[in-house]
């Protein structure tokens, strides 16, 4: 799975994206064990920026019919789509998405479907009063939220975004980190010590985690 992100802010993603299990995704797996080879998943930006034609490198103005703030232009977010992934044949892996607080709430089962069905994700992240409506006409892009509240940017969406596709992606996760997608059902979990003190109270791991009683863990796990 190939994702795209096209923001004037690629650094700060690029510091989540590098790091831990989606860092170890996007190299190349030569251990023993691993059952998929190969890179799992790819990052790439694209900064709007790069793609403009003045000299003060404009990637905003002002909203025609008036009002507040700023909006993204369209052409230089056009232009870093084409780049990512205008050269592409088969379209139909292609699957553009817009960050936007009005779009498509983001899911569990979107991000299974985004990784079943595409090898390429772009990802349009908004900054001021968003972005030109005709980006999305032109790239026939979808909009999508991931949740009922309104951020500065969609930077951290498309982290979010990225980060839940790819654990749905094979051999992504490392041996380590197994996908269970229904590990939120499973309960609390306890690390070590056995016992420490808090605030002069003794803080306890549930005693079934501690018999080794199997049946009894799965039942106390599944209530
Ligand atoms: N008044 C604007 C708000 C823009 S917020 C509007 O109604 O669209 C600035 C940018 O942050 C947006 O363009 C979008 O890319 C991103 N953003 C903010 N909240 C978001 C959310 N809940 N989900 C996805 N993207 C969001």
């Amino acid at each position: 799975m190939n994702f795209h992100v096209i923001t004037l802010f690629p650094d700060i993603c690029r510091t989540y994206t590098d790091a831990s299990v989606l860092g170890r995704a996007q190299k190349t797996d030569k251990g023993k064990g691993a059952k998929v080879r190969g890179k799992k998943i790819s990052v790439h930006y694209y900064n709007p920026r790069d793609f403009t034609a003045d000299k003060h490198k404009k990637v905003d103005d002002k909203p025609y019919g008036g009002g507040p703030g700023m909006v993204m232009k369209a052409e230089p977010v056009l232009k870093a789509w084409d780049k990512a992934v205008g050269r592409k044949k088969d379209k139909k892996k292609v699957k553009t998405l817009i960050m936007s607080p009005r779009g498509t709430v983001f899911t569990q089962e979107l991000a299974k479907q985004y990784a079943k069905k595409y090898d390429h994700l772009v990802l349009i992240s908004g900054r001021y009063e968003g972005i030109d409506g005709r980006v999305k006409k032109a790239l026939k892009a979808e909009e999508v939220s991931v949740g009922d509240y309104v951020l500065t940017g969609g930077e951290l969406p498309a982290l979010t975004i990225i980060d839940s596709t790819s654990r749905q992606v094979a051999g992504a996760l490392g041996t380590h980190e197994s996908l269970e997608d229904d590990r939120i059902t499973n309960g609390e979990s306890y690390t070590r010590p056995e016992v420490f003190d808090y605030k002069k109270k003794k803080q306890k791991v549930p005693q079934v985690l501690l018999e080794g009683n199997h049946a009894e863990i799965d039942k106390w796990r599944s209530q």
